[in-house]
């Protein structure tokens, strides 16, 4: 039944494919070139979901901030046409390549109350001659540039990433450099893998550095991004956000929802609430979720 009431939170996928050719990835040469979806198809299906009950949507992309339909229409165009929605509380998008950020994107998260401050934006390693290496075409520079200026436009932004530890040719100093674009970024979640060879990409051809020194790397660098992990956790204790509930809490009587930043959200409550906003204060936090009770 098409009118089958929904869960609140959706994905809805816009584009699909990638021109990028990042030296250690097989997706343009498996989903093969960008194609964005027409958006007035979207706006469509978005209006659907909402009629079936969805409140958030998150838009789907291999390089969603690319994207951009026949008609010219952007990302942000298109993320400000949703948000007219009635009924559709909460936008997001995944994942974003730091070359796509237009200005125009970046002022969306400064003037669309509904696209939500959290932004998972890849970068991969903090060493511009790895970054070339990986065919990344943007700099460790470029990267902190671009953070700078979307905490500009929307200040409390949480930020995720990815990371590969380990491509070929990484130096201790190369990955020293990841390192401290971690720590200059400060992320509320990231992503990290030893890099493995994928058969097909240009790099599988380059020679592998050791495991252990691969393996050792990766801890380093995932001890930090857990220390990250759970400051931006706790700086969430004593604040008052909306949660929007998604479904039944594994204890009874229990919901679970997220917050605006994305984090995990345990609070008290019935099926009732499944669907609504609750404004909750947080009152603990652990590694992947919190705790909060209705304010
Ligand atoms: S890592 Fe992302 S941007 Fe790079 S080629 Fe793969 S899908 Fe494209």
């Amino acid at each position: 039944d098409r009118r089958a009431r929904r869960a609140p939170a959706a994905f809805l996928t816009v584009q699909e494919g990638c021109d990028k050719f990042c030296a250690f990835c097989v997706v343009p040469y498996t989903r093969g070139a960008e194609v964005s979806r027409p958006s007035a198809r979207i706006l469509a299906e978005a209006r659907a979901l909402v009629e079936r009950g969805v409140a958030e949507i998150t838009l789907l992309g291999q390089n969603v901030n690319a994207y951009r339909d026949a008609d010219g229409q952007t990302l942000a165009g298109l993320v400000r046409r949703l948000a007219e929605i009635p009924g559709l509380l909460r936008l997001r998008y995944t994942t974003s390549h730091p070359n796509d950020m237009a200005d125009d994107l970046i002022a969306a998260h400064a003037e669309v109350p509904a696209l939500m401050p959290y932004l998972h934006l890849p970068v991969q390693s903090g060493s511009d001659r790895i970054l070339k290496a990986m065919n990344r075409r943007h700099t460790a520079a470029h990267y902190l540039g671009l953070v700078e200026r979307i905490r500009a436009a929307r200040p409390d932004i949480a930020l995720s990433g990815d990371f590969i530890v380990g491509f070929p040719g990484e130096t201790e100093a190369d990955f020293q450099d990841t390192l401290a674009l971690v720590e200059a970024v400060g992320y509320a979640a990231a992503y990290t893998f030893a890099y493995s060879p994928r058969p097909g990409t240009p790099a599988a051809d380059r020679a592998d550095l050791a495991p252990e020194v691969k393996t050792d790397r990766l801890l380093r660098l995932q001890a930090l991004i857990d220390r990250q992990q759970s400051a931006f956790q706790a700086s969430m204790v004593g604040r008052t956000l909306p949660i929007l509930v998604e479904k039944l809490g594994r204890e009874p009587g229990q919901v679970a929802g997220k917050s605006p930043y994305l984090n995990a959200v345990h609070l008290d409550g019935g099926p009732e609430l499944i669907g609504r906003v609750v404004t909750a204060k947080i009152t603990a936090a652990r590694r992947n979720s919190l705790s909060a009770r209705a304010a």
